[in-house]
């Protein structure tokens, strides 16, 4: 890119080590793996018997886990946080692996405290959950009980864990080595670029439609390149799970990602199903963009084509600004909560060869602050971006009053307090805007990200869904990947747009499939469920605000559905996830009437 008003923009992680080979991480992991076994020496007897199994034991336990485990997520965030800002460093990645490893070690030493608490007899597990000492807990300590009937014994686990190192994990580094790594070449006003990932990503959003399609088709030609090792990586990694379903006996591929994200296959089934339902909504905007656009049909590389006019180039210190005065506008408290990201250099935000993709914001514990990464590239999309992990990083800072176990919270709720603060980025610069031009550019791209994160995120739910039931069968291959790949698609794009047969290979690059699985239905249930709270925040004003930073303060110390109860949500009931779509249906009405 020409222009690139981040360039500078590094984190500072000097709050946690000085250096890749600061002495301290050595250190910090000797002390840690010492702690650690002074605590199975002081625990596990204690732990086994149900005589000596009281509620002062495991208070104390908990107390020294939660500190053991401060220690080590500082090491490991910043190994982590280190190789995500150059993949490409050795050094770096000597040392993630180095402290995966030792981690590893430390962990599986502290297993048994978990799984004598999951063995143990009902009636005393019952007993203790209720006890007032273990109050602090008390959603932690019920929440584990759950998996007692898909949990192995110590030896099991501790083998699994370590394997696992130079199993599904090392498929998960090369899946993220060969995409960091990517380069494509890709002629652009008469010369040759080399791009990224992101960077060819990007250029779906050009304006120029010849560019868009060679966009387009070199990524995919780019991609079928590494074809044979990105379905051999998703098809172990689809095996593995299988295996691991049927050793811990979980009836379903989506059973386990259920059981984390504490929600129940009835909720899912309703959100995913009324999503289903209105993917009409979705080719009506499609042909509706084709008229815009003065296409008979709409290509998939016209679906992100810009259309009004975009504000741009829209540099850092902009989305800085305007992030901040969106915020205030909810509630000063935000605005001074997102500064400090700004001003302690909480964010990488530059676009560097070697550096991870797209974005993420990491909050490693509660006495540790947010880091951002995002790859900024000057245009609104990425302004959203900013604002959207920032909202993680909110979330992040207004739980820190929670333990560590009540301080994450499951992925169907992680995504609530990053897709809200989009929208008040976005409604912010809506109401701004005088331009219909401008005003049609921001409504298309709003449209356009609710689709991508509901839509989107469901065909690719159920493209997981469907490889895992060929995978039953037989290995994967990529023609059958690519055929479940457009058939999943199909069914969204229905024959309102029209699909290159490059696309076939449009599963091999998504982070998910490979770190996560089922990961994608968590942004369904985040962009509804945050539609509907927007809705609510705009009929009930202020008063909306206490709740809401009720809600994110209270972290993961319950489950989505006690915690969202207060604000009058309801997971299971169809009409509660159509709300979310009649949002939407708001805005393409909005859009009708722009143009
Ligand atoms: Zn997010």
């Amino acid at each position: 890119m020409a222009t690139n008003s981040a360039e500078g923009i590094r984190w500072d992680l000097n709050d946690l080590f000085a250096a890749h080979n600061d002495p301290r991480i050595e250190a910090t992991l000797t002390e840690c793996y010492a702690r650690a076994e002074a605590f199975e020496k002081r625990f596990r007897t204690p732990m086994e018997q149900s005589e000596t199994l009281t509620a002062t034991v495991v208070l104390h336990a908990l107390q020294e886990l939660e500190s053991l485990y401060e220690a080590l997520g500082r090491v490991g965030s910043y190994a982590g946080l280190l190789y995500a800002a150059d993949t490409a460093s050795p050094a770096y990645r000597d040392l993630e692996q180095r402290v995966e490893q030792r981690s590893t070690e430390i962990r599986n030493q502290l297993l048994f405290f978990e799984l004598h608490w999951l063995k143990c007899d009902e009636g005393i597990a019952d007993r203790l959950i209720v006890d007032p000492l273990l109050s602090n807990y008390k959603h932690y300590l019920a929440n584990l009980r759950r998996y007692r009937l898909h949990t192995l014994t110590e030896p099991e686990e501790k083998v699994i864990n370590e394997k696992d190192n130079t199993g599904r994990n090392a498929f998960g580094r090369l899946f993220s080595e060969i995409t960091s790594g990517l380069t494509f070449s890709l002629e652009k006003e008469n010369q040759k670029e080399e791009l990224n990932l992101s960077q060819i990503l990007s250029l779906l959003h050009e304006p120029d439609r010849a560019l868009r399609r060679r966009a387009m088709e070199t990524l995919y030609e780019g991609l079928s390149q590494h074809g044979q090792v990105l379905t051999f990586t998703y098809d172990t990694l689809i095996q593995d799970h299988l295996t691991m379903d049927r050793l811990r006996a979980y009836p379903h591929p989506m059973s386990q990602r259920h059981l984390f994200n504490e929600i129940d296959d009835e909720a899912v089934k309703a959100m995913m199903g009324v999503t289903e339902s209105n993917y009409g909504l979705g080719q009506d905007y499609f042909r509706l963009k084709a008229k815009l656009l003065q296409l008979p049909r709409l290509a998939l590389y016209d679906q992100y084509a810009p259309v009004g006019k975009e504000v741009r180039p829209f540099p850092y210190s902009q989305a800085q600004q305007v992030i901040l005065e969106a915020f205030e506008s909810f509630d000063p408290s935000f605005r001074q909560l997102a500064t400090e990201f700004f001003a302690k250099n909480w964010i990488d935000a530059e676009i560097r060869k070697g550096k991870r993709g797209g974005a993420f914001c990491a909050s490693p514990s509660p006495q540790l602050h947010p880091y951002i990464l995002c790859n900024y590239d000057d245009n609104l999309r990425d302004v959203m971006t900013v604002a959207h992990e920032l909202g993680h990083g909110m979330h992040g800072c207004l739980s820190r009053d929670q333990n560590y176990f009540n301080y994450d919270t499951p992925l169907t709720t992680a995504e609530t307090a990053s897709v809200f603060a989009e929208m008040l980025v976005f409604d912010y610069l809506l109401g701004q805007q005088t331009d219909p031009q401008a005003q049609i550019a921001l409504v298309t791209g709003k449209i356009e990200d609710i689709f991508a994160t509901v839509f989107r995120q469901n065909v690719l739910t159920r493209f997981e869904e469907l490889a895992f039931s060929a995978r039953k069968e037989t290995r994967l291959t990529p023609d059958t990947l690519g055929n479940l790949w457009i058939e999943a698609n199909g069914r969204y794009y229905g024959d309102a747009v029209e699909i290159p047969d490059g696309y076939r290979w449009g599963w091999s690059y998504i982070p998910h499939f490979i770190h996560s699985r089922f990961y994608c239905y968590s942004y369904v249930f985040g962009q509804l469920l945050v539609l509907a709270l927007y809705r609510m925040y705009k009929d009930q004003g202020k008063s909306f605000v206490p709740k809401y930073l009720t809600l994110l303060e209270a972290g993961g110390s319950d489950s989505p559905e006690k915690l969202l109860k207060p604000l009058g949500v309801d997971i299971h009931n169809p009409e509660f996830w159509q709300k979310g779509f009649e949002e939407v249906h708001t805005l393409t009405t909005k859009l009708t009437e722009l143009i």
